[in-house]
Parts: C-alpha cells; structure tokens; sequence
C-alpha cells in the first residue's frame, strides 16, 4: 500500500475552522493514512512562558487560561463528547502542575513534559475532527515509537528503534483507520517524554515516512509552498514548484523556518518526495522537493536567520602554532554546539554559533562556563543582534560574476563576515539585525525580479 502522510503545522490546526480544512485535505486522498500534528498555534509559546523563572502568579494564570481557551473553542464545534472533554481537562490540569512544580525544580524532563502537552491536545482534537467528517480516525501516542535519546530539549531520534517500533505498533493500525499522532515529542529508552526541538513536528513527520517507507510526505502549512524568500520579508517573493533536495536541506539550514533544518534528511535517506502547501488554499499547489528536478538555477532563494552569535577568538598563541583550533572546537563539542560560519587569521578566528538547534525551552546555548573554558585558551568577545543571510542556488562558486552582483547590492551596508566556496549551493554573510530585512529586500529584487 503506497502511503501519503500528512502534516499539520500549528495554524493549520489552530481552531476548529482551520482543523476542518485539513480533515478536507486528508479526506481527499484515500492514501493519506497517517497525520502528524503539530500544537495549535500560539500553545507551545504559551507553554514556554509558563517556564520562563520571573512569570507572576498572575501572568501564570493568564497563560492558562489562554491554553484552556484555544483547546475549549475546538470542543465546543464538535459534538459534545463528556469522554473528550476529560481528557482534555486531564491534559490541562497537568499542565498547571507542572508550572507550579516547575518552580521549584527546574528539570528539563519536567519541561519537556509540559512542552508536549500542546501536540497531546491537538492530536486529540484532531481525530475527533475527522471523525465528525466522517472518517474512521484514531489518536496514536508517538511516544510508544519515537524513541529518542535522553537529551531533554533536543533530543536525538534512534532511527533503529524507531523504525522496529512504527513497523510493529503503527503500521499494522494504518490499515484499519486513519492514525492521528504527535509531531515534536517523543520518549526515551525509560518511556519518559522528550522533545525534538523547536519546529521539529516536519521531523517527526519525515523520520515516520523513512521508518514506514512513505511514497510523500505533506507539509501542511500557512504558505503555498517554499517561496524565493520568506514572503512575509519580500512582497515579490515567490513560490518554487520544484526543488532539490540540497537545495531544500540549504534552505531549511539558513533559517528558511517553513522546513525544519532535519527534515530532509530522512526523506533523502529512503528517496521520499516531500510537498509544502498551504492548509487554507490546498488548491493554489505548492513546492515538490524531489532527487531529481528538471531546472537548476544559479539563484535559487534566499534565506535569513535571526539571533545569531559571532565569537571573536584571539590569541597570539595561534601563529605559527598548531593544535589551538582544535582546542576550541573541543570545547564547542563539549558543549553541543554547532559551528556554522569560520574565518581565520595569522591570530584571530570569528566563528558563528548556530542557535537553530537551540533546545524546545529556547535556553541560552551561550553559557558562562563555555565562555570560562575558552578564556583559558584565548580572548574571547562576544557580538549578538547579528543575521545570517544566504543566497541559496546551484554552482554558486564556479558561476563568473556572482560576487561582485551581490556585493554591489551590498554596497551600503556593513557585512561583518561572508563565506563563500566551500558549497556549491550557498554564499552566506552576516549583517546586523536591524539591517538584515532591507538586504533581503535589495537582493531579492536585484536577483530575484530582474
Ligand atoms: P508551521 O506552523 O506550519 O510549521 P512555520 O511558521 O514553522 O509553519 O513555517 C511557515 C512560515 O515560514 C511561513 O509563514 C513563512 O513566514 C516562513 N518562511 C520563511 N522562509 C520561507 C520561505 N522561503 N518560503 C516560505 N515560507 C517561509
Ligand atoms: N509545537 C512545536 C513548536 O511550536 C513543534 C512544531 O510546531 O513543529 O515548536
Ligand atoms: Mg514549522
């Protein structure tokens, strides 16, 4: 049986309204027989706020019952089931638990647990909103297959695991009915629940699809597709019908938030073709991110991340010395974190941290010990409101031209670092925040419209 599994972002099933469209979409392709659902818009921020240590008693009681409410407007369209209703009051309830023993003990494995009380939810809702459209539709617990390892925050799938699990608990079930589960969340080896990290619901969908051997996954979402650049940046930007997958994996690494950076992996592993489109206009088509596409352009998008880090080491022991690069990245490793743009001199290395892989609590990566550890090697300075923008395509450093273009529409701006020729498909440079809208803007219509 050829297999189609659909996933729903956070504002495709925000509400009741927004959750009926999708069940329109999986009640159009008889293939669809697995959905995976993100929390409904705005719950997972909501639930990060109840963990911030400074929130008030007052502001907690506020996050609460702004929870309560998104989840009572779904109920209150379906028909009135008293068995639906408790379990969401159980999820609830647990939800104010939490906060309050989060107060005390700030564990990560507590806030993974609240964090993934948004996807429990909307899963449930889900398939009672299906089933009101008429299909035979039921709630799965991903945990009792998305085994990960036990890194709360940002856990890391075990794709062994995984895939003995989907194919002896899930699979089995998808014959019968339509399988509604969580994207995001998952469980390690002792069954307590972790999370993928934020955004990590195109993951959990696309890791599903490599483990039952998907034909298509569907990223459902708020946009017709991956566009030239985030649409709501360029006002011209514009949808991508097809596009490889290097080409998608560029994107989704430089911040273009409608993919998750792991998204591709999992499908590039087992050759599964992805589609993006849009819950609200299913009809407007969207972006294919297959192998094999038919047209390479030298430009093909450009993608921005916020909130990056520079990391300015100095040190005189470097020149001429060997083993101090090796040093640092020791500690990096140490710490977890990536490494995503270098440029080195004769006594100076600036590196770029990468804060999309920041844990599901948004917590700082940056910490004081990590800083502490390098001091003992070099001067370290630290320089944040930096954005990392990228100009995605094919050939980049062997196609004459392509720097003097984009660094003439630079031209009035203060580019802090570039890195160009180590991919075939990316020229990416950091500029300051406050700059980083308008040279996206410039770019794209130089580039993009011309
Ligand atoms: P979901 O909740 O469905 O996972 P996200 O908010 O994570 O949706 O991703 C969709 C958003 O990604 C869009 O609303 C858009 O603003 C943003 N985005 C950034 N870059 C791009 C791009 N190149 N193409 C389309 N959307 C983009
Ligand atoms: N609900 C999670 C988040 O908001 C996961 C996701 O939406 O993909 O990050
Ligand atoms: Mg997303």
């Amino acid at each position: 049986m050829s297999l189609v599994i659909a996933k729903f972002g956070g504002t495709s099933v925000a509400n009741y309204s927004a959750m009926v469209n999708c069940a329109k979409i999986v009640l159009n392709n008889p293939k669809t027989r697995l959905v995976v659902v993100s929390a409904s818009s705005g719950v997972t921020n909501l639930l990060v706020e109840l963990i911030r240590p400074s929130i008030t008693d007052e502001d907690r009681v506020l996050r609460l019952t702004q929870i309560a409410a998104i989840q009572y407007e779904i109920i209150d369209r379906l028909p009135r089931s008293e068995v639906l209703i408790a379990q969401i009051d159980l999820l609830l309830s647990r939800v104010t638990h939490l906060s309050e023993s989060l107060v005390l003990n700030r564990s990560k494995q507590l806030i993974d647990e609240l964090l993934s009380i948004g996807e429990q939810c909307s899963s449930l809702l889900f398939s009672y909103v299906l089933r009101q459209q008429g299909l035979v539709a039921e709630k799965f617990d991903v945990r009792d297959v998305m085994r990960t390892d036990s890194h709360f925050g940002k856990a890391e799938p075990q794709l062994t695991d995984i895939f003995e699990r989907s194919n002896e608990l899930l699979r089995p079930l998808l014959e019968e009915t339509v399988i509604v589960t969580q994207g995001f969340i998952g469980a390690n080896h002792d069954g307590i629940t972790t999370t993928l990290g934020r955004g990590g619901s195109d993951y959990s969908a696309a890791l599903l699809a490599e483990a039952l051997n998907a034909e298509t996954v569907e990223i459902w979402t708020d946009v017709a597709g991956i566009y030239t650049t985030d649409p709501r940046l360029a006002p011209n930007a514009r949808a991508i019908n097809e596009i490889s997958f290097n080409e998608a994996a560029e994107m989704a690494t430089f911040g273009a938030k409608v993919l998750h950076p792991s998204t591709i992996l999992p499908a590039v592993r087992k050759g599964i073709q992805v589609f993006v489109g849009s819950s609200k206009a299913p009809d407007d088509g969207g972006t294919w991110i297959r192998n094999q596409i038919d047209h390479s352009p030298t430009y093909r998008a450009i993608a921005i991340r916020k909130d990056q880090t520079l990391l300015n080491l100095h040190s005189f022991d470097m020149l001429h010395t060997h083993g101090f690069l090796a040093d640092v990245f020791a500690i990096l490793a140490r710490h977890k974190i990536s490494v995503d743009l270098i440029t080195t001199s004769e006594v100076n290395v600036s590196l770029t941290l990468d804060k999309t892989g920041s844990d599901s609590s948004g917590q700082q990566l940056l910490s004081s010990t990590l800083i502490e550890e390098l001091e003992r090697h070099c001067d370290v300075k630290v320089e944040t409101n930096l954005c990392l923008v990228a100009l995605i395509g094919n050939k980049i450093p062997s196609t004459t031209g392509i720097c003097s273009r984009v660094f003439e529409v630079l031209a009035d701006f203060n580019v802090r670092m570039s890195s160009f020729g180590a991919s075939e498909h990316n020229l990416c440079f950091l500029v300051s925040d406050h700059d980083a809208a308008h040279v996206v803007d410039a770019l794209h219509r130089n580039l993009f419209e011309s």
